[in-house]
């Protein structure tokens, strides 16, 4: 039985409103099913499954309208050829939101920098930076509101936040600013990279250098022994015992 009072049917007739209106508006041709999986409606768009968020009630007009959307705008292979004033702000938004998140993460990653500086040979600078989702290149830049280059050369996508250091790079995932969850989440990148670089386990425990500290609400934690707790940014400085 679907989750929402209306039909299929009538879910279909609204599906079709929102596919036929973005096809024209977008210059593309979807290919659109409506299915149910575990008992809720879903758009099936060349095989992507979409859920719409119905916050409650049958899913409206509109709420079908904007998941499609942007499935077709930012997420969709190939991007739309269309480049909509609802898409630059969507961009601008995300933009003004990933630049002052950037600074938090930086700020978390050079934590886990220092710590990786301090004990080990490696002089590595991490960097946190903004590059457009898949591709990997710059992000779209706008003067004026106006973006500087043509969309689909772009490739259409969102901008998300990214972290390298000298040996490689990986896109961040879309988390919430949770400090600890940020730290964590370098750390445990970061564990692997040095790892893997300086041919040993790092960082090590200090009182048994056979195995490997693990970052867990931003302590660096031993897994055997509860009292090594080293605040993640003062490896290397504070006593591993309290
Ligand atoms: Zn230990």
């Amino acid at each position: 039985m679907p989750s929402y009072s209306q039909t299929a049917e009538a879910y279909a007739a609204l599906t079709t409103q929102v596919v036929e209106t973005i096809n024209a508006e977008r210059g593309v041709n979807l290919q659109w099913t409506v299915i149910e999986e575990d008992g809720v409606l879903k758009v099936s768009i060349d095989g992507y499954l979409i859920t719409p968020d119905s916050r409650g009630g049958p899913p409206s007009y509109r709420t079908i309208f904007d998941e499609v959307d942007e499935y077709v705008a930012f997420w969709r292979e190939p991007a739309p050829r269309s480049f909509l004033p609802r898409d630059r702000d969507a961009i601008l938004q995300e933009l003004s939101t990933l630049t002052k998140r950037r600074l938090l993460w930086q700020e978390k990653a050079d934590l886990i920098g220092s710590d990786v500086v301090r004990t080990t040979f490696l002089d590595w600078r991490l960097s946190v930076y903004l590059v457009s989702h898949r591709t990997g290149r710059p992000p779209p830049e706008f003067r004026d509101s106006r973006l500087l280059y043509q969309w689909w050369s772009y490739g259409g996508h969102l901008p998300r936040l990214a972290l390298s250091w000298p040996t490689g790079s990986v896109g961040l995932a879309n988390m919430d600013d949770d400090e600890e969850d940020i730290v964590d989440h370098v750390a445990a990148v970061l564990r692997d990279e040095v790892s893997e670089e300086i041919h040993a386990l790092w960082p090590t425990c200090p009182l048994d250098r056979s195995h490997q500290l693990l970052a867990d609400v931003a302590l660096w934690r031993c897994p055997q022994d509860q009292r090594v707790q080293i605040p993640v940014g003062r490896l290397g400085i504070d006593l591993a015992a309290s």
